[in-house]
């Protein structure tokens, strides 16, 4: 299929680059493009092609493009699409074992599971992401406490290395590359199938507790409490708010609901599921609506609206994990600037440092629509896996923020002082040696994709910034 020339953003709808986007059909022609891509690349076929090679650099694959910034793109080279891989080839109903290629979206597990009960181990907040990208970000999601991420419940991987070679990966038969895998931003291969373990669930409704806490340590102190008590859960802050009611926040934490907790008119469809049609930003929405101003009364309003403290709500799933993606393209609310997002983690014991990145973002006056703050348990073994015990707070701020630079280099310093580290499918501009104190295996994983993949075929603009 002949690839066409693009150009690429992520969800944050920054530094747009151009590159040939290829979308095959079939694993196997998935396969055969890469290993074209890595001779042509490596100089392996006639001079002609070699010299072809040269005004062409680097493959990436893509899956939904719901990494924010340019994880997903290859400035003048090859991004190999997954969205043609889309097939659920096994999904086992008494086991929960589905077998799918790499660009079947969560949506589509939840769809087919459901039904006979089955969830997906990990949800982010959003549905709208690949199994093949769910793994090379190793993503996490609200019980990330209990569950841990993505790759904990990844029983093997089928992936297409640089060498053109395909190879089914678990974790024991070559852990080094299944830990380089899972987290590594697509620069180990392209995953073209994958073996999950989906959750059990018995009803598709969550039961769900809402708390409000006055302020950061508040906040905290409840987060603590609710890890024990609950399965998922999360905190949505005020980033705006100052003085006293520093961090407020709206703590949702729930359960899936059992098929008593239903109403009868729910009992009659007790895995009912429907993604259906989402609303969309109008094409005039105008760009400059999302400022300190909108944000803080926005904030004030959501905050005095929710409940000081509600039990036993029974939501759908929409609502609970993915309440954003109600809204199908929100992401152009912040208008054609884009906006950029920072998520950080730092270990238990830097609790100071939530709070001062708290009053950095307040005293700044930098608008986060969405800021989420939550627990992690403890990480996994993946090189450049982002989770690790501790406090995880996400913002999402508009590109044009006046002193976004400044801020996010505070934070930085913060978070490297915190021992602390910030997540690369969020991140758009954490310098490069920054990062290196930030992920203390990043030199075993540089010195495993040297081994496998020498001639440097794989690369995005994330992995040329920052030299992975
Ligand atoms: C609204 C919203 C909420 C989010 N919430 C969370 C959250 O709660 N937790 C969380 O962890 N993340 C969250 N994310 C981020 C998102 O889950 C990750 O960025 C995820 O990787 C996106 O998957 P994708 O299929 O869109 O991949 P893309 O964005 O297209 O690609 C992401 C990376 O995966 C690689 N990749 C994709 N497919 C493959 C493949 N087949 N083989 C090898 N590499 C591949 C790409 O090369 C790239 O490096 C959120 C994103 C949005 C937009």
């Amino acid at each position: 299929m002949p690839a066409r020339t693009v150009r690429l953003t992520g969800w944050g709808r920054v530094s747009p680059s151009s590159a040939e986007l290829a979308c095959p059909a079939t694993v196997a022609a998935a396969a055969a493009m890469l290993a074209r891509g890595t001779a042509e690349l490596s100089g392996g076929g006639s001079a002609a092609r070699g010299a072809a090679a040269k005004a062409h650099s680097g493959v990436i694959p893509r899956g939904l493009g719901r990494s924010y910034n340019n994880a997903a793109q290859c400035a003048g080279g090859v991004v190999i699409s997954t969205a043609g891989l889309n097939r659920i080839l096994d999904l086992h109903p008494a086991t929960g074992l589905v077998t799918c290629e790499a660009g079947v979206s969560l949506e589509q597990l939840m769809v087919a599971g459901l039904p006979a009960g089955w969830f997906v181990p990990v949800s982010p907040g959003t549905r709208q992401v690949t199994v093949g990208g769910a793994i090379a970000a190793d993503v996490h999601g609200k019980n990330h406490h209990v569950a841990g991420s993505f790759a904990r419940h990844v029983r093997s991987v089928e992936i297409v290395l640089p060498s053109g070679e395909t190879r089914t990966v678990t974790e024991q038969s070559d852990p080094a590359l299944f830990w380089a895998t899972a987290g590594g931003m697509g620069l180990t291969g392209l995953i073209v199938r994958a073996t999950v373990q989906l959750k059990p669930v018995a009803t598709s409704r969550v039961r769900v507790d809402t708390v409000r806490a006055a302020d950061i340590d508040q906040t905290m102190a409840v987060l603590a409490e609710h890890d024990r008590r609950y399965g998922y859960t999360v905190a949505w802050s005020d980033s705006l708010a100052r003085g006293g009611s520093l961090g407020r926040s709206v703590i949702t934490s729930g359960d899936f609901a059992e098929p008593g907790d239903l109403s009868p008119a729910d009992a009659k469809d007790p895995f009912a599921f429907r993604p259906g049609a989402r609303l969309g930003v109008p094409p005039g929405f105008p760009p400059g609506l999302i400022n300190r101003y909108t944000v803080a009364l926005a904030n004030e309003a959501w905050y005095r609206r929710a409940h000081r403290s509600r039990s036993g709500e029974i939501q759908a799933i929409g609502m609970f994990f993915h309440p954003l993606d109600a809204i199908r393209n929100w992401n152009r609310v912040y208008g054609p600037g884009g906006f950029r997002q920072y998520q950080y983690v730092v270990p238990f014991g830097a609790e100071a440092a939530v709070r001062r990145s708290f009053e950095l973002v307040s005293q700044a006056r930098a608008p986060s629509f969405v800021t989420v703050l939550k627990r992690f348990g403890a990480g996994d073994e993946g090189l450049l896996s982002f989770p690790m015990a501790g406090w995880t707070l996400a913002l999402d701020f508009p590109a044009r923020t006046p002193g976004l630079a400044g801020l996010f280099g505070s934070l930085d310093r913060l978070v490297v002082e915190a021992g602390g580290r910030v997540y690369l499918a969020k991140d758009s501009r954490v310098p490069a040696d920054v990062l290196a104190e930030m992920y203390p295996r990043l030199a075993e994983f540089r010195k495993l994709r040297a081994e496998l993949d020498p001639a440097g075929i794989l690369a995005s603009d994330l992995s040329r910034r920052l030299g992975l």
